[in-house]
């Protein structure tokens, strides 16, 4: 299967590095970064390192407009690509034995392990080995990004030494002469406010070159010696965008020196920019006189209460438990629902291609897993972010033609603009829209908010719809409605016509919001009259006008079958499968030109099967069959969010080997570098991908005639598994096992297993024998 399957050791709840290794640093440095919400940090070193690395940090919601760069011009392109930038290195501590810098790339190294502890939320490194210079040195970190106060990171590192004699320099320092790695022009971005030092601390402040984000770091540092406190004098050290403070001491043998470093990372997005300095005191004031242990303790409490809520357990499988936990992990290290402002970027805080825009992803993959696992306010915070984009998307519309209020959400996005500049992306892939609509209706399924729709889920999905209905146009020839010029979700295709999936969510989308339409003019009448007034809604000639084309919309499909065609001509493409590529031309992104991809039929991501999926109670179980086993022979996944759809469809078909390798596949691609680009950071939004393929593939869950219900079985490899999910505020938690399935509930609820009613009180453990659960 997977060549580099042994990065990790298999762990249930931790990621470790045995032994260093220069060529895959990079790939841990990703694998272990560590993030709570407001930032996040590369698992890179806090000593010297002259090897392969990329020191990456980052701070939610704080990008740069980097100029786009395209070889020609044209009409539309967005003026930007949001960058999210990599931001003072807040982690570093130079230590400096007889003028020999402690750095693992000139060590001879004796032991190294890295290991990132997801039940803790901490990153702990140790190794020992002799520097050039002939000392030999045992090194132990621990690192974390506070759960409890998000703006403070500790710190804490201990260096003993085995053997050597001497002067120590250690330097705790910030560094904000930081370049991005994607900079387009290869310009930096930020540029020194100020900065000031004292004996054991220090200030520095950076602000972006456009935008005006000021990004204030304040560190404070201890030192002992064998146990005790270390009186020592700090010199300042300075150079551009560079502040640091060091202490020379002396050492000998068995001296262990530990530092501890607090810093707090403050922006003017929370603060005003003349009291950044202060509020960075503040955090560490409060940090200091907490103490390390003290920090320590209740950054693993919040911890050990999102595992509380969140956490699945898998008896059999350590491949399987690892993997699921770090993607629950990694979620939750990303986006936790706090700021109302942030999303979810695709690689969160560990890179930088994609980085922390919001694309798709987060409707059509990450809201489920948020608005099942926790409050469900999250889910509503998530939606509310594109209610307050809506007017940039209907100026996004307007710049490309589109009128009356038509919106087209940007497929990339910081602040509600399109901030792409891939032109199939940004102008054709415009199925990112129906998805934003598919979300609304997927959160009002699950959780009964229809208030939502009222106050603000009805006007986006008018915006949308209204794109939609624009977008089509009349074919004399087919007489139906054609859509030309798209990108599906597959995006090794541009350019294509009648893309089967943007049609049938263009069409769905325009009856849904009709639907809804309908249910605001009866049970929301007076706020039904001024949402039609403002946004200039003629509800009886547009119902007519929107169900004349969803009615008459063309839906391509292969003749005397099920099978619906990805888009128009897809049938003219070569007739063959993946297995027929020789393993050596994969990921093909990285072995073929992009000429050569385009004109083949090899599929990146569920296409049709993503409309199929979302769609599921439109489509007979033969339908879904003869398409699953129809495309995906022909889809290389060359997209993270490709296995996790394949494999809950797989569950339902009983394709259950399949499943099961599309789930390894989903939750281990980042541990496992199944596509070979984890050094550029993780799969963070696929990775909702996971918790779908297991809640809803293998447990079966689904919300169907208004109530919960669950079809579980077991993959043959595992003993048992258990969730649990929130529905409509009752928690309910779920254990399968071979012989059937358990469930207990946090208040009365009535559920469905297998087709049965079930009646829970909320007290007790309810055990369901099963004759399909095997
Ligand atoms: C996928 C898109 C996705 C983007 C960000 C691309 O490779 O094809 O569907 O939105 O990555 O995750």
């Amino acid at each position: 299967m997977n060549p580099i399957s042994d990065l990790v050791v298999r762990d249930p709840w931790r990621i470790i590095q045995r032994g260093y290794s220069d060529e895959n640093n990079r790939k841990y440095e990703s694998l272990m970064a560590i993030g709570n919400g407001h930032m996040g940090q590369r698992a890179t070193f806090e000593e010297d390192f002259t090897g392969s690395t990329h020191s990456g940090s980052y701070m939610a919601g704080i990008y740069f407009p980097d100029k786009t760069r395209v070889g020609w011009w044209k009409n539309g392109y967005p003026e930007y690509f949001a960058k999210v930038i990599n931001s003072t290195n807040w982690i570093g501590i130079s230590i400096v034995l007889n003028d020999e810098p402690v750095d693992l790339n000139t060590m001879k190294i004796d032991s190294f392990e890295r290991t990132l502890d997801m039940k803790t939320g901490i990153l702990h490194r140790r190794f020992s080995g002799t520097l050039p210079s002939g000392e030999k040195v045992e090194v132990k970190t621990k690192r974390f990004v506070s759960m409890e106060n998000r703006e403070l990171g500790v710190v804490d590192y201990e260096i003993k030494i085995l053997d050597g004699e001497g002067k120590i320099h250690i330097k705790p320092y910030l560094d904000g002469d930081i370049m991005n790695e994607d900079s387009n022009y290869e310009v930096k971005f930020w540029e020194e406010v100020k900065k000031n030092a004292g004996n054991n601390e220090a200030y520095l402040e950076i602000q972006t070159k456009k935008l005006d984000y000021h990004l204030g770091s304040a560190m404070k540092f201890s030192i002992e010696k064998n146990g005790s406190d270390l009186p020592f004098t700090g010199h300042q050290e300075t150079a551009k965008k560079f502040i640091g403070v060091q202490a020379n001491k002396t050492f000998e043998p068995g001296d262990v020196f530990r530092i501890q470093k607090w810093v707090a990372n403050c922006t003017n997005r929370d603060h005003r920019v003349e009291d950044l300095e202060q509020k960075c005191h503040d955090v560490l004031a409060w940090a200091h006189s907490t103490g390390t242990e003290a920090l320590e303790k209740t950054h693993a409490e919040r911890w050990a209460q999102i595992w509380k809520d969140c956490d699945i357990v898998i008896e059999g499988d350590m491949d399987a438990q690892q993997a699921i936990r770090f993607n629950i992990f990694q979620l939750y290290q990303t986006y936790n629902g706090h700021d109302p402002r942030l999303n979810i970027g695709p690689k969160g805080f560990t890179g930088e291609k994609y980085g922390g825009s919001t694309y798709w992803d987060t409707e059509a993959y990450c809201l489920p897993f948020y608005m099942a696992t926790t409050d469900q306010k999250v889910a509503h915070t998530l939606l509310v972010y594109r209610y307050k984009h809506l007017q940039k998307a209907i100026e996004n519309a307007e710049k490309l033609g589109f009128k009356n209020g038509a919106a087209l959400y940007p497929m990339v996005t910081m602040n509600g603009e399109e901030c792409h500049n891939e032109w199939e992306i940004t102008f054709e892939e415009i199925h990112r829209n129906g998805a934003i609509a598919y979300a609304i209706y997927n959160y009002v399924k699950h959780t009964q908010d229809k208030v939502y729709l009222a106050e603000y889920g009805f006007e986006v999905l008018v915006g949308i719809a209204r794109f939609w209905a624009q977008r089509v146009h009349w074919s004399e020839a087919k007489q139906q409605y054609v859509m030309l010029g798209v990108t599906g979700p597959n995006e090794y295709e541009n350019n294509v016509n009648n893309n089967w999936y943007t049609n049938y969510i263009a069409a769905w989308c325009m009856r849904y919001t009709l639907e809804v339409a309908n249910y605001l003019k009866e049970e929301h009448p007076n706020e039904f009259k001024t949402l039609c007034q403002k946004l200039n809604f003629d509800f009886p000639k547009t119902e007519k006008g929107w169900m004349h084309i969803s009615d008459h919309m063309h839906y391509p499909k292969m003749q005397d079958s099920d099978i619906y065609l990805q888009q128009e001509g897809y049938l003219d493409k070569e007739n063959i499968t993946v297995n027929e590529l020789p393993v050596s031309e994969r990921p093909l992104n990285q072995k073929w030109s992009w000429d050569r991809i385009l004109r083949s039929p090899f599929i990146k991501q569920a296409d049709v099967l993503q409309g199929i999926y979302f769609f599921e109670d439109h489509f007979t179980q033969e339908e879904l069959k003869a398409n699953f086993d129809y495309y995906e022979p022909r889809t290389v996944h060359e997209s993270s969010l490709s296995p996790c759809i394949h494999s809950v469809l797989a569950s339902k078909l009983g394709y259950r080997e399949k499943a099961y390798e599309m789930f390894l596949r989903t939750s281990r691609l980042d541990l496992d570098d199944y596509n070979r680009e984890v050094h550029e950071g993780l799969h963070i939004t696929s990775m909702a991908g996971t918790w779908i393929a297991l809640v809803q593939g293998f447990g079966g869950m689904r919300v169907e005639n208004d109530r919960l219900t669950f079809r579980p079985y077991l993959p043959k490899e595992w003993k048992s598994y258990t969730f649990s999910i929130v529905f409509r505020g009752v928690r309910v938690h779920v254990t399968s096992r071979k012989d059937g399935v358990e469930l207990s509930t946090s208040a009365p609820i009535t559920i469905a297993v297998w087709g049965e009613l079930i009646d829970l009180d909320g007290t007790q453990r309810t055990v369901i024998k099963s004759k399909t659960a095997v």
